[in-house]
């Protein structure tokens, strides 16, 4: 047995009807490689049974590690904390719904050996997604890639393996996190990907609404491009352009005594709607950017542990 150790980070958040089958499956898997490894749940201020669930897990089994949130900070913010807190030698992070099957973590492995940093699950096929996600989510990367300076690879989720040198470039940035497939790409290093198809949920709903999967996207779209700040000149400069012509025509209109300008009322209402929409538009993305600067300025932590739980072997040995 290679005394390399892999942590996986599992975030969870109300999963109590799949967090034991995903136990049992990463289990199954890490079983099998030649490596020890540590299961790190990060419980993200679950509202269900997962916290007890887990706990009942971590006493039986010494490689499940518990790192439970004082309240729900979300997926991205569960993730950081997991990868701040593993100790291995490598680190996997996989959903707890076990959309990502595990055994691709062999083929993960098996790259890292290869000697790549960074291995990341690049999705073939979606099962069990309603054609809206679907269509969002692939209509998101495409539009992600045209909007941002740094290379995020299209159809990847937050499945991947990180060398803990990635790791620990990671654990170094201030920067709040919260699109982590982002900072990840923009870390660098030797990075590679393994294929494969995603399932559908083995159980439960999902946790991410539109709601949530709008602030997400403005995330990834606003902490990665300074694109949208380009645009807000380019349609200032547009509209510049269209005044000046209007400007022209409705001059020479008064003064060869046109009828138009008797009607006016059309064209008056139009320009009024039109550019306070884009002024309107301009100010909300002007007030994207100042809410993230604010938000960093705060410098509040991303996520709060309440507790983190272990229970070391000797100490089963004790209990029974
Ligand atoms: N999750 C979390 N905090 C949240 C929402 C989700 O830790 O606020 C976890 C959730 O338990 C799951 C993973 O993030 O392990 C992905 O969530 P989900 O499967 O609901 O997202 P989807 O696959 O539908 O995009
Ligand atoms: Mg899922």
């Amino acid at each position: 047995m290679d005394d390399k150790c892999i942590s996986v980070v599992v975030p969870a958040y109300n999963e109590e009807e799949v967090i034991r089958q995903c136990y049992k499956a990463l289990t199954d898997v890490m079983k099998c490689t030649n490596y020890t490894y540590e299961l790190l749940f990060v419980n993200d201020g679950s509202k269900d049974r997962t916290i007890s669930i887990l706990d009942e897990l971590a006493r039986q089994d010494a490689h499940v590690r518990i790192v439970n949130f004082a309240r729900n900070f979300g997926h991205q913010a569960a993730v950081t904390a997991g990868i701040n807190q593993a100790r291995g030698d490598c680190v996997v992070i996989i959903d707890a719904d076990l959309q990502d099957p595990p055994e691709v973590i062999h083929d993960m492995v098996e790259k890292w050996e290869e000697g790549y940093e960074v291995v990341y699950g690049k999705r073939r096929k979606r099962k069990g997604e309603t054609l809206f996600k679907l269509a969002s989510a692939s209509l998101f990367y495409r539009f992600l890639q045209r909007m941002s300076d740094t290379h995020i690879p299209r159809d990847t989720g937050d499945f991947r393996l990180i060398d803990h040198k990635v790791a620990h470039v990671f654990n170094r940035l201030t920067e709040r996190n919260k699109f982590i497939r982002g900072i990840i790409s923009w870390i660098g290093f030797n990075q590679t990907y393994v294929e494969y198809d995603r399932n559908e949920r083995a159980a439960g709903q999902t946790k991410y609404p539109l709601r949530k999967m709008i602030a997400f996207a403005s995330d990834g779209i606003f902490s990665f491009s300074s694109k949208p700040l380009k645009l807000i000149t380019r349609m200032g400069l547009l509209t510049v352009v269209i005044a000046f012509c209007v400007l022209v025509y409705s001059l020479s209109a008064k003064l060869l005594h046109l009828p138009e300008v008797e009607r006016g009322w059309t064209s008056i209402m139009t320009a009024i709607t039109l550019f306070s929409g884009v002024q309107m538009l301009s100010l909300g993305i002007m007030g994207e950017y100042i809410a993230r600067i604010y938000d960093e300025s705060k410098n509040r932590p991303q996520y709060i542990i309440k507790e983190t739980i272990h229970y070391p072997q000797e100490e089963l040995h004790i209990q029974e």
